[in-house]
């Protein structure tokens, strides 16, 4: 059985990856015009203002697209087919891509709570993923 990749933080992704590690989902935002970002990076997107800093996200969102994974993307995804991975929009702006938990059947617009897996690997890497929340 083959391992699954996981990510490597650096200087930008650290923080995130600590947060995850932590159960809490973290975001960037810019001092200078209050944008909200992620994947993290040393400038903001928006304004390229430098040193954007990191706060706790509220961890909802809706999904703004899904699929269905049938074909694992290397032998180490094997015994995980099929699953689903979502396009979530969260409540502060930004996007995340993430694997899909607890089976319900996603559809666009399904409101989610994003949580974490275990920690995995040298570095402790908690994988974000998102669970569907019942409908009101
Ligand atoms: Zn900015």
């Amino acid at each position: 059985m083959t391992d699954k990749p996981l990510p490597v933080p650096n200087a930008d992704t650290k923080e995130f990856w600590e947060g995850c590690a932590q159960g809490e989902l973290r975001l960037q935002r810019c001092r200078a015009c209050g944008a909200a970002q992620f994947p993290p990076r040393a400038l903001c997107a928006t304004c390229h203002a430098s040193s954007p800093v990191w706060e706790r996200a509220s961890g909802r969102g809706r999904i703004v697209s899904h699929t269905r994974v049938h074909r694992p993307p290397s032998p180490a995804f094997k015994a995980d087919v099929p699953y689903s991975v979502a396009l979530v929009a969260l409540e502060e702006g930004p996007r995340l891509m993430v694997t899909l938990r607890g089976g319900a059947e996603p559809r666009i617009g399904d409101a989610v709570r994003v949580g974490f897996d275990p920690p995995a690997g040298p570095d402790g890497i908690a994988l974000p993923h998102a669970i569907i929340l019942e409908a009101p």
